[in-house]
């Protein structure tokens, strides 16, 4: 008869064993699920993108689809009720930036609020006097670093609506996430070995600067001049700029377009005229 303390031992084991691989089996059960019709018919509904996209790319997203919504809590706020239809849309933007990647799905992101629409976020700064006052202001979307993304609904879907202005506030606020994988919200997101990390670490930073004193000279731009805020917010920026107007992208910042699209492994330019 084995001991108290070898039973305690096969206990732990046998748990440890099953907390590991009971999730596994979950997952992968749940990406095994053929991709239900009701879901595809929101895609060509609310992602229209997705219908220029190759069929190897399109056969991806949905398999990441999948596994996005079996990982992640969607959350309804202020009276608004989750369904499929929000999950398999805004699963879709944060599932974009992970093509033909071996990277998990933003293992950090836990949880996504959803709002009807633009909602209200109460932020502090400092008056003229250098005393801190609270304010209000309308915001489409926040990415926070403790494994939360904020969206408003009515705003995903506008985004989606017209994909070629180079506005998508999912796309943003899933970039961040990204951004942060690597430890810091920055601009700087993982890129496995320090060549890379320095090279895009150059073509950012001239970008970013470039951007700054076309923004100081009041010029035109392709890429939103919000990039200018700093260059966390430059890398969502430019991701938007990167999926939405490739073209225009590869044909005004080449250098820019080349390291995102090493970053992110796919060619939008093949898919968005
Ligand atoms: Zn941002």
């Amino acid at each position: 008869m084995p001991d108290v303390s070898t039973i305690l031992m096969i206990t732990i084991v046998i748990g440890a064993i099953a907390a590991f691989a009971w999730p596994r089996y979950q997952l992968s059960r749940a990406v095994e699920e053929p991709f239900p019709e009701a879901w595809r018919k929101t895609l060509r509904k609310n992602f229209p993108v997705f219908r220029r996209m190759p069929t190897d790319l399109q056969l991806q997203l949905k398999t990441r689809i999948k596994q996005f919504i079996h990982e992640k809590e969607f959350i309804g706020c202020a009276g608004l009720e989750i369904t499929d239809e929000i999950r398999v849309t805004v699963s879709a933007s944060a599932c974009m930036l992970l093509l033909n990647r071996d990277s998990d799905i933003m293992s950090d992101l836990k949880y996504i609020l959803i709002y009807p629409d633009a909602f209200l976020v109460k932020r502090e700064s400092l008056n003229p006097e250098g005393l801190p006052v609270e304010h209000r202001h309308g915001v489409l979307g926040e990415s926070w670093d403790n494994g939360k993304v904020i969206l408003s609904w009515d705003d995903v879907l506008k985004g989606n609506k017209d994909f070629n202005d180079g506005a998508n506030v999912a796309i943003h606020e899933f970039a961040h996430q990204l951004d942060h994988a690597s430890g810091a919200t920055n601009g700087a997101p993982f890129l496995g070995d320090a060549v890379r990390s320095k090279r895009w670490a150059n073509v950012l930073t001239e970008e970013y600067e470039s951007l700054r004193q076309a923004a100081y000279r009041g010029d035109e731009t392709l890429i939103d001049k919000y990039g200018t805020t700093n260059p966390a917010e430059f890398f969502a920026v430019v991701t938007e700029t990167f999926f939405e107007m490739p073209k225009q992208m590869q044909a005004e910042h080449p250098a820019l377009f080349t390291e995102l699209k090493a970053y992110y492994k796919v060619d939008p330019s093949d898919w968005i005229s």
